[in-house]
């Protein structure tokens, strides 16, 4: 508000809300820091999961931390910046968003102390920036090379994300599943995980789950007199509805006597009956149809032995074009042999109370589909969260062909070496990278904390260990001992933690730098922002980012 002799000008529309300086920093800092403490306990193999239930009363099992923050209403506009970072590194890795979320928690707490330090936030922005730029160095020469070839290695990758997830469920079966379907859909070292379709049906347990070198289907044969199982199946995939075309004018026929109707149906009949012939002259044995398919052509391709399939979606269409080799087409009678994909079988199979139809053994199939199984709804949604994450790490190592050890290994020896690295910088931006080189220990730290470990002694151990040179010493959360990850097979793509610190350090740098927070009145409930220090929906137990050491 300014001043003009003495009368107050009101730039800002009446009810706007504004906050200045620290007032609006702390604000936003305390939000931010919030939505980094309601995730802290899911972190790691022995982090607890939520259940969260929406406003519907549908009810979420989760351990993953992108899940919970998008199933929570935050409203406050610093705290939704922290989802974005989940979201983030949700869609560039597929995991690692709790460690994100965690560090820019960590990295916003560092940060609240040096402004109370009098120093500027322009300088700890610079001091975070100049860390992670020396970080990626760091990782880069800690990282180790992968190929596609080296199975086990994308299984321990695929093992390590998937550990923790879903309540202890032992979920090693999908781990393999997840691996072999990135490397039947990789090209040119490029992974589009579009590729790879998840069916889920509830029944069973997880060791049931299958990866099938084609497509899985929730549909079922149309026709009962249909063969339920084709083998060296000749697929042909049209786009349109098989049947006769309507006229698009309106015709009227006059009909007088009962022969000329008699030849009305048998003409319609006939032409029914050769376009079933050209597709059986063609070779075809398995038809999908993304339209209907009449009811008296059913009958004919029924008769001749062909497998139909009715109403398939346009995506899966596409899918099974790419796994079977099969052009869509959308004139049933114009089908050529060439336009046919193949697969060794087509079968119809009774999974749970439904039908399901499997296309598979496809020879080169360059989409797959992973059936997960699971007791109940609840485990099998958290199983295909689980596999998501899976899927995208093992591709982002393939892509990458660079992994680190996890458990808090690289977070260790890059908090090592950052120290050394502040030392030779100097000034005030000096204590801005040592804030930086503490907040990394936030991982470590949490997995110890998570697992009933003490963080202090933890974060000892592990220090020691990297002093003498062990870079690859992680927290053995089952003992509480530093140990070699590389050898307990806790591995993990370059691209989680690069990520994690690119997005981590990017949003609290914006954070900070806002001094000003304007916000006008009905822009939605809470809009307006809420107190400092106050915290999201979902609330979560008091406390700050973990213990001091
Ligand atoms: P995020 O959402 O960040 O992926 P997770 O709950 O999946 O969170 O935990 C990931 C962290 O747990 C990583 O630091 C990873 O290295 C660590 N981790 C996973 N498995 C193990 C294990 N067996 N022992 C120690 N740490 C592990
Ligand atoms: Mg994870």
């Amino acid at each position: 508000m300014a001043q003009l002799g003495g009368t107050p000008i009101l730039i800002l529309k009446e009810g706007t809300e504004r906050r200045k300086g620290r007032e609006a920093q702390s604000g936003n800092i305390a939000a931010a820091k919030a939505v980094a403490e309601s995730v802290r306990t899911t972190l790691g193999p022995k982090g607890m999961d939520k259940m969260i239930v929406d406003s519907m009363g549908d009810v979420t099992i989760t351990n993953d931390g992108v899940t919970i923050l998008k199933e929570m209403d935050i409203e406050h506009p610093a705290a939704k910046m922290m989802v974005e970072v989940a979201k983030t590194q949700d869609d560039e890795v597929g995991d690692g968003t709790t460690t994100a979320v965690i560090f820019a928690g960590a990295l916003l707490k560092g940060a609240e102390e040096l402004i109370d330090q009098e120093i500027h936030p322009t300088v700890i922005a610079k001091g975070y920036k100049m860390a992670s730029e020396k970080s990626y160095e760091i990782l880069d020469g800690m990282a180790k090379d992968i190929s596609k070839e080296d199975e086990e290695l994308l299984n321990k990758i695929a093992m390590t994300s998937l550990t923790g997830k879903g309540a202890g469920m032992a979920s090693d079966p999908v781990a393999g599943l997840c691996v072999g379907a990135v490397k039947d859909i990789e090209e040119d070292g490029e992974v589009d995980l579009d590729n790879v379709s998840i069916e889920k049906k509830h029944g069973k347990g997880i060791e049931d789950s299958v990866l099938v070198n084609g497509m899985v289907i929730d549909k079922e044969v149309i026709h009962p007199d249909m063969p339920k199982r084709v083998n060296d199946a000749k697929i042909a995939l049209i786009d349109s509805a098989f049947e006769i075309e309507k006229t698009e004018i309106d015709a009227k026929i006059q009909i007088t006597t009962p022969e000329q109707m008699q030849a009305f149906l048998s003409e319609e009949d006939k032409m029914l009956k050769d376009m079933v012939n050209k597709i059986i002259s063609a070779g075809v044995n398995v038809l999908f149809c993304q339209k209907g398919i009449d009811d008296l052509a059913q009958h004919y391709l029924a008769k001749e032995g062909v497998v139909a399939i009715r109403r398939v979606k346009k995506s899966d269409m596409e899918k099974l074009s790419r796994a079977t080799g099969a052009k869509i087409i959308t004139n049933a009678e114009g089908v050529m042999e060439e336009d046919l994909g193949e697969a060794g079988l087509v079968e119809e199979r009774k999974i749970g109370d439904d039908k399901m139809l499997f296309v598979e053994k496809c020879k080169n199939p360059k989409s797959v589909s992973i059936l997960l199984r699971g007791a109940t709804e609840h485990v099998i949604d958290e199983l295909e969260r689980g596999a998501n994450d899976a899927l995208h790490v093992v591709a982002a190592a393939v892509e990458d062909g660079k992994f680190l050890p996890g458990g808090g290994a690289p977070e260790t020896e890059l908090s090592l070496r950052l120290r050394e690295y502040a030392s030779t910088v100097g000034g005030r931006e000096q204590l801005a990278i040592e804030s930086f080189a503490k907040a990394l220990e936030v991982t470590p730290r949490t997995l110890a904390e998570n697992a009933g470990i003490d963080p202090i002694d933890a974060l000892v151990e592990m220090r020691s260990a990297h002093e003498k040179g062990n870079k690859t010493y992680g927290l053995d959360v089952y003992t509480g001992k530093a140990k070699d990850m590389l050898e307990e097979g806790v591995i993990e793509p370059l691209r989680i933690k690069t990520q994690a610190i690119s997005a981590a350090s990017e949003v609290t740098t914006m954070i900070l730098c806002i001094d000003d927070v304007i916000s006008s009145k009905g822009g939605g409930p809470g809009a307006g922002g809420m107190p400092p220090g106050g915290m999201p929906p979902g609330g979560m137990p008091p406390g700050g980012m973990g213990e001091e050491d």
